[in-house]
């Protein structure tokens, strides 16, 4: 047994997946009577069951990402590939997993729904890597650390060369969320899934490529560990609709947005803290701003009669007193910056 598959659990090793019609023929398409589907086309032409493993969109992306086919899964959002990694690698009331604090809520949410004990790890001063603490936190039973670059809800990707060798000294599988890769200088390291057969990362459809309503994700990983994620997911996890509109929208790159909403995202920045109740705005590699205020809940309550909505996080802890402002398009930044100063107006009365 390699070092991953000691990590694995036992009834997830020994699994026989199940087999689907699809699986089992691979010719040219012929007369299908085997899958209990209706014959007739319908409305909507989608009759047949998808491709169970998306051979045609993984190709895409493997064109797109710059991996082999076998070193990617294909999920039902990137939520899919954080629930998998508990089910395939953690068991219930014996194994454990660490999360830096404050981070994304599904690790967390993932955890409890699994049963899995979950040891939350503080970030340093800034939001910086508690390299040290993690180390202390692990022991024989953590199977997961999950580690968010650029980290949300504060903002800030880690320093490569830090999560480099965090994954070279960990003993059990380093989750890499980078669902905000796209917007930040400091890139990616999927590329090192081939180096580190520990190291799965996460990307996603939902943010830079501007498809969140499609509920598409991405993990990179060893071919194993690929294996083992289709092994335990739902058959047909990937509906038509969405492997077709994937498929059709991966032909161009969102560069032009992209390079907009970090531009938009600077000129927030800048423009902030010349707010008096503004006491801080962290420095951002996402597509998102995390902002220290007065009165969060104040504020929020009056953006919210603005009919602008942002994400109250003064109730986690790390984040008390901010709020989390996901950049939009110029004009609705400039809706931003004006409702701010009329806030300003209206306090100064
Ligand atoms: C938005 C986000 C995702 C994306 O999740 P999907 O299920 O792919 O939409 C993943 N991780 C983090 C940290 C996020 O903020």
């Amino acid at each position: 047994m390699n070092e991953i598959e000691k990590l694995v659990r036992e009834n997830i090793r020994s699994l026989s997946p199940y087999s689907t019609a699809r699986d089992e023929y691979q010719g040219t398409p012929g007369v299908f009577l085997d899958a209990n589907e209706s014959p007739y086309p319908g409305a909507l032409g989608l009759n047949r069951y998808p491709d169970p493993r998306q051979k045609a969109l993984k190709a895409r992306v493997s064109a797109l990402k710059g991996l082999p086919v076998a070193n990617i899964f294909l999920g039902n959002g990137s939520d899919e590939a954080i629930d998998l990694m508990y089910r395939i690698f953690c068991t219930p009331g014996k194994d454990n997993a660490l999360v830096i604090a404050p981070s994304y809520g599904m690790y967390t949410v993932a955890a409890g729904i699994n049963d899995i004990q979950l040891r939350s790890i503080p970030l340093g001063p800034d939001f910086s890597l508690p390299e040290a603490a993690i180390r202390e936190a692990t022991d024989a039973y953590t199977k997961l650390l999950f580690l968010c670059s650029p980290n949300n809800p504060s903002g800030n990707a880690f320093d490569p060369a830090q999560l480099e060798r965090l994954i070279a000294g960990f003993p059990g599988i380093v989750v890499l969320d980078e669902a905000y890769a796209d917007f930040s200088a400091k890139g990616s390291l999927r590329a090192r899934v081939c180096q580190y057969r520990n190291l799965v990362v996460l990307q996603t459809f939902s943010k830079a490529f501007g498809m969140a309503g499609i509920r598409l994700g991405m993990a990179f990983a060893d071919a194993y560990v690929i294996e083992l994620m289709n092994r335990v997911k739902y058959p047909y996890n990937i509906s038509q609709p969405a492997q077709d509109a994937a498929w059709k929208a991966l032909g161009s790159t969102p560069e032009e947005e992209v390079a907009e909403i970090v531009r938009e995202r600077e000129r927030l920045a800048d423009r902030l803290p010349a707010f008096p109740f503004v006491h801080k705005v962290w420095p951002s590699d996402a597509n998102f701003l995390l902002v220290r205020v007065d009165d969060a809940d104040a504020l929020y309550g009056f953006l919210l009669e603005q009919g602008i909505i942002v994400r109250n996080r003064s109730r986690v802890k790390g984040c008390e007193g901010c709020l989390r402002i996901t950049v939009g398009t110029p004009a609705e930044n400039e809706k931003l910056l004006t409702s701010l100063a009329d806030y300003e107006k209206s306090h100064l009365r």
